[in-house]
């Protein structure tokens, strides 16, 4: 992995005036590039060719550094620019999906947030122990699908796939089936299919908390909340039932787009306990932690259990949701507030009192 000490010694020589802000055009750029903008900070967008338009669109990129393949940003030419351009990268679901996990441990660029967590992110079975080890209610994990009997159980495959061909199922026959059934519509891989993750189902509503840890004030903030939505489970229903019955019908979990959402007041609490929780276990996990944004997976049972399945280590896309303002960054600040700005806030901030090197990795 990248010493800290490189990185630190890159940050000495940037030009705490001139910081830019730098990330991949995709999944949350439009939202981290409007913060950026909104803080006076210049921006950096990285994209493959094609992709600029979008960026060009809305105006808010300083800076485009356009490469054949996303994998290119890992040559030299592209680090000297980023750096040359006094660039903290924000990591965000592009980054996972898309980049070699190991090359962006020994990228020599500053990024934003711990780089070890991030890689523990890509790991179904690492993010599980972590949320477990915390104290958080997780779902269970089945070894193989004929433990399943009687319940219903999620199954799920490698990487983050934005729940493309998930399914449920309820014992080992109906299992194969849609395994079949997916394999046809051509949402999983034979690869794939040979290694399922699968879950215990948990029934209740899904809530996703963003969070931001400042290390600089110590303080975690609770940005809001999303909730998605989801092709074709949140389709199915649209479907009166007497149309279903007898459809071959088995819903996935493709995202398709995200809405924001209020939870009943007396469960922030709980949401503040659950993110204490998270931040602790992680000095233990990679020191010295998790800082700048993260966000989780929860559903919430219909005894206010709060069931925690996924983790994200920086940025998710349901904060696209809440660009500009939202009702809990209006309790907390007197101006809009929203992911992207809370970021380059703390960039803003961490530069000026000369501790870059506090929220970088
Ligand atoms: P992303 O990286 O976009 O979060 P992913 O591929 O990691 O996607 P998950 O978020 O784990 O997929 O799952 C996709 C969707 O499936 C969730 O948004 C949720 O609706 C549903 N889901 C996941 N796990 C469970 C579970 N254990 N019980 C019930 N529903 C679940």
């Amino acid at each position: 992995m990248v010493a800290k000490g490189q990185i630190e010694d890159l940050l000495s020589g940037y030009d705490r005036d001139a910081v830019s802000v730098a990330t991949i055009g995709s999944h949350s750029a439009l939202n981290i590039f409007k913060g950026a903008k909104e803080e006076g900070l210049r921006t950096v967008c990285l994209c493959t060719r094609g992709r600029d338009r979008l960026y060009r669109h809305y105006g808010l990129v300083d800076e485009f550094i356009i490469v054949e393949d996303l994998s290119d940003i890992t040559k030299q030419e592209v680090i000297e620019k980023l750096v040359g351009l006094n660039s903290i990268v924000i990591p965000h679901g592009s980054f996972n999906a898309y980049l070699d996990q190991e090359q962006m441990l020994e990228w020599p660029v500053p990024m934003l947030g711990n780089r070890k967590l991030l890689e523990v992110e890509t790991s179904r079975i690492k993010q599980h122990e972590w949320m477990r080890s915390a104290g958080l209610k997780v779902p269970r994990i089945y070894d193989d699908i004929g433990d399943v009997e009687g319940e219903l159980a999620f199954v799920k495959f490698e990487g983050a796939k934005g729940g493309k061909g998930y399914f449920i199922a309820n014992n080992e026959e109906a299992y194969r089936k849609k395994i079949g059934y997916m394999r046809k519509k051509g949402l999983i891989t034979a690869e794939e299919a040979n290694k399922p993750y699968i879950q215990e189902y948990i029934i209740g509503v899904n809530a996703y908390p963003h969070y931001f840890y400042s290390p600089l004030n110590d303080e975690i903030e609770l940005l809001g909340f999303d909730k998605r939505y989801e092709s074709s489970v949140d389709g199915v229903f649209r479907i009166p039932v007497p149309e279903q019955i007898g459809q071959e019908i088995s819903p996935t979990f493709t995202i398709v787009g995200n809405f924001p959402m209020v939870l009943r007041e007396s469960l922030l609490d709980e949401i503040f306990s659950i993110a204490e929780k998270i931040v602790k276990k992680s000095r233990e996990i990679a020191p010295p932690g998790l800082f700048g944004p993260f966000c989780l997976e929860t559903i919430i049972r219909e005894d206010l259990e709060i069931v925690a399945f996924e983790i994200s280590t920086r940025i998710v896309a349901g904060c696209n949701a809440l660009i500009g303002q939202n009702p809990y960054t209006y309790l907390k600040y007197d101006e809009p507030m929203y992911m992207g700005k809370r970021i380059a806030r703390e960039i803003k901030n961490a530069a000026k009192q000369d501790k870059l090197f506090e929220i970088s990795d």
